[in-house]
């Protein structure tokens, strides 16, 4: 096999053999890939042809992995790996056959792994945050509660949003890890709030992955346990509509553990998910959460405003609070309290903040003249 295939390489090329069935060939100075593509045919041409021995025919196939250097800046070792890497695929998608080191797929492999890694380390070095965004009674002025948002200072890039690292843990176990931090943390809050005369509940953002752990009530009851002179009601949970719950039946029996344990729900983003009204029925979630882009538009678009409007009465019918988010001006706020929507959250009201302003913003809000007049 040695012999066949050195006759089918070039002078200035290496052939090597590294074990019982395994060669390496090193190609220097291919052109094109129609070049590379050339020797690599001849190559399995010639290990596939038939081997006369002894009087008997016999007959191998060959399996080649490809990598090309420098467009796969590594050292040699890793070179080597990657090479191997893809011959391993050739194997898979049925030998005879060369495949070329995947270097994007490598690549985003490689940079979730260091995502993962540097938000491990975040944790560990509590560059996690809460912000806190306040619910409000339009009509009565009434502060509600806050909404705890999770954010990142990160050291090089400032201030990060969730969306800029959540989606790279999104179902897996770091995101449970992440989410017991945001537990912890919003429990510490509501009790610290609570000693200095303060009481605001909270609601926490929890995954579907997160709350279908099968000790997630377990965990919870723990927590809470932390904290045993926290009023009832002060914190709530709330599920994004969206992340279609897949056991529809399992995810109720959590939320009435949950219920007893006295945490109530609310279903974020509602109506964007597949099956809101199925999750509506089935889901006893105490609150409904009308997603912001139809509140957002509800102004403008009359079928948005429909949207909000059927949230509403849907909510009225099945015995669940309503509550609006996104409303980032007072003539939202107006319309919500013409259609009947009390509750509501959004930039026009206030912008997500640390938890040492809260106070100071609770004492002074004022809701606006359109809404109480
Ligand atoms: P969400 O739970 O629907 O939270 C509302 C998002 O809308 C927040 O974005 C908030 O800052 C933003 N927002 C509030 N009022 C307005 C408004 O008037 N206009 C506009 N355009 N936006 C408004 P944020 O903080 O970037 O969070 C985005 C999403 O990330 C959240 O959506 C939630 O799904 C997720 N998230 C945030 N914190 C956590 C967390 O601790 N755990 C989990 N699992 N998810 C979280
Ligand atoms: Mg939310
Ligand atoms: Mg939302």
């Amino acid at each position: 096999m040695a012999r066949r295939l050195k006759e089918v390489l070039r002078e200035h090329d290496t052939l090597a053999r590294i074990g019982g069935d395994e060669f390496i060939a090193l190609l220097a100075d291919i052109g094109t890939s129609d070049d590379l593509e050339r020797v690599l045919e001849r190559m399995l041409r010639v290990a596939n042809a038939p081997v006369h021995l002894n009087g008997q025919v016999m007959q191998v196939s060959a399996s080649i992995g490809v990598t090309v250097y420098p467009q796969d800046d590594v050292d040699t070792d890793q070179l080597m790996r990657h090479a191997d890497q893809a011959m391993y695929r050739s194997k898979q998608l049925g030998k005879n056959r060369y495949c070329r080191f995947d270097l994007a797929q490598n690549t985003a492999v490689q940079t979730q792994r260091e995502n993962l890694e540097r938000i491990r380390k975040a944790l560990a070095k509590h560059e996690f945050l809460l912000y806190y965004q306040p619910k409000v009674n339009l009509q009565t002025g009434r502060v509600v509660g806050a909404e705890a948002l999770i954010r990142w200072q990160h050291p090089q890039n400032g201030l990060l949003a969730p969306a800029a690292f959540l989606p790279a843990i999104e179902g897996l176990p770091i995101s449970v890890e992440v989410g017991e931090w945001v537990l912890v943390e919003a429990l510490k809050q509501i009790n610290a709030w609570g000693a200095s005369g303060l009481i605001m509940p909270v609601s926490v953002n929890i995954t579907a992955y997160q709350l279908q752990q099968p000790d997630f009530t377990q965990r919870l009851s723990t927590l809470l346990t932390a904290h045993p002179n926290m009023p009832v009601d002060s914190l709530e949970l709330e599920i994004l509509e969206s992340s279609v719950l897949a056991n529809i039946a399992k995810t109720a029996d959590v939320m009435h553990a949950c219920q007893a344990l006295g945490v109530d729900f609310s279903l974020d983003d509602f109506g964007t998910g597949y099956s809101s009204l199925t999750h509506l029925r089935s889901l006893p979630s105490k609150t409904l959460k009308i997603d912001q882009t139809f509140v957002h538009d509800m102004l403008t678009d009359p079928d948005a405003l429909a949207i909000v409007i059927g949230v509403i009465d849907l909510g009225a019918s099945f015995h669940r609070h309503v509550i609006a988010e996104g409303v980032e001006t007072p003539a939202h706020g107006k319309k919500l309290l013409e259609i009947g929507c009390h509750l509501a959250q959004g930039y026009g009201i206030a912008r997500p903040m640390p938890a040492a302003d809260l106070p100071g913003w609770v004492a002074n809000w004022k809701p606006d003249t359109a809404w109480t007049t």
